[in-house]
């Protein structure tokens, strides 16, 4: 099923993020831990790609079977700055004959050194070219986007930020998924003004439970989100203590989500990190409130 069509259906509903192993010796823990959060029933799982495509098959083999063995929709990440075109036209083909229907496109970070290089010769600066590509491709696709409510750390400002992600959408991406936020009214304001931009597509909000004092420094400085004073006081009360904060953790990012839901928001993504016991923590916690 093509994620567009799930997001039109009623309800208060969840998905989940997965990541693949970086080496062939994680694989058969990565695929345990992915087979179990499938076991929980989301309403779809992304599976990421590793920068630079290294780990493509793992990607692709955890989404099909997320989707084969389990009947969970799955939703295929692809980036495209390190890839040549012929290379993006092989994944593409591969996604559509693992009979994936749904395909993240991201542009993927700048590996450090490429932010000042001479980008003219590259066959992808940008996501919206690969989604370009992935809609003449002969896969019949439903396209999803990232966007970010506190702006892309790249761009000079807001405005600029949501002209290019109107592009997106305007080539091709039917919903677009948030980058991490702990502060609620960041996406509340962030919105308003894509909706003001004339984007219409459904936005999901991604939000991320941060079970670890160690996850803190790690999760601002891959995304440059703003942690709220009332979350550090948390990691400043619990960290030292594990079990402390990895509860105080999945409440925070449950407290955030009965937000969003509250507020009019139908549809969350949650950044699961290959950890089931977090997922099904967080679906626990929202049992009554999740349609079933
Ligand atoms: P783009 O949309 O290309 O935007 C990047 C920057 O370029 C922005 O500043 C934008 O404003 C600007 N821009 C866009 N189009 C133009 C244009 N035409 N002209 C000039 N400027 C332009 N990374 C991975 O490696 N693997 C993953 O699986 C992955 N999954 C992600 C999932 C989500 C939901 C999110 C939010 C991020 C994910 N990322 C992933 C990280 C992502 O690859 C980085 O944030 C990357 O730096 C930007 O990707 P993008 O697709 O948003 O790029």
């Amino acid at each position: 099923m093509k994620i567009s069509e799930l997001l039109k259906t009623d309800g208060y509903r969840m998905s989940f993020e997965v990541f693949p192993p970086k080496t062939s010796d994680k694989y058969d823990s990565v695929q345990a831990a992915t087979e179990k959060i499938a076991q929980l029933h989301p309403a779809f799982m992304s599976v990421t790609y590793g920068a630079g495509g290294g780990t493509s098959k793992y990607t692709l083999d955890i989404a099909k079977n997320i989707e084969k063995s389990h009947g969970v929709i799955s939703l295929a990440h692809l980036t495209c700055v390190n890839s040549t075109k012929e290379t993006v036209k092989e994944r593409i083909k591969d996604i559509r004959d693992a009979g994936i229907k749904n395909i993240m496109a991201l542009r993927g970070d700048l590996a450090p050194g490429m932010e000042d290089a001479d980008r003219s010769t590259w066959d992808y600066r940008h996501a919206v070219e690969l989604i370009r590509d992935i809609k003449e491709s002969d896969g019949d696709f439903c396209i999803g986007a990232a966007c970010y409510p506190e702006v892309h750390p790249e761009s000079a400002n807001q405005r600029e930020d949501i002209i290019h992600l109107r592009e997106k959408v305007e080539a091709g991406a039917e919903f677009l998924t948030t980058q991490m936020f702990f502060d609620n009214n960041l996406f509340y304001n962030f919105l308003y003004k894509i909706r003001e931009a004339g984007i219409s597509c459904p936005i999901i909000p991604g939000i991320m439970p941060i079970t670890n004092a160690n996850q803190v420094e790690r999760a601002i400085k891959l995304s440059g989100s703003f942690m709220p004073q009332r979350f550090k006081s948390i990691v400043d009360a619990f960290g030292e203590n594990p079990a402390a904060m990895r509860q105080a953790g999945i409440a925070y990012a449950t407290d955030q989500i009965i937000d969003l839901y509250a507020n009019g928001i139908r549809f969350i993504h949650v950044y699961s990190m290959n950890k089931p016991d977090v997922a099904s923590a967080i679906l626990d916690n929202l049992s009554d409130i999740l349609t079933k």
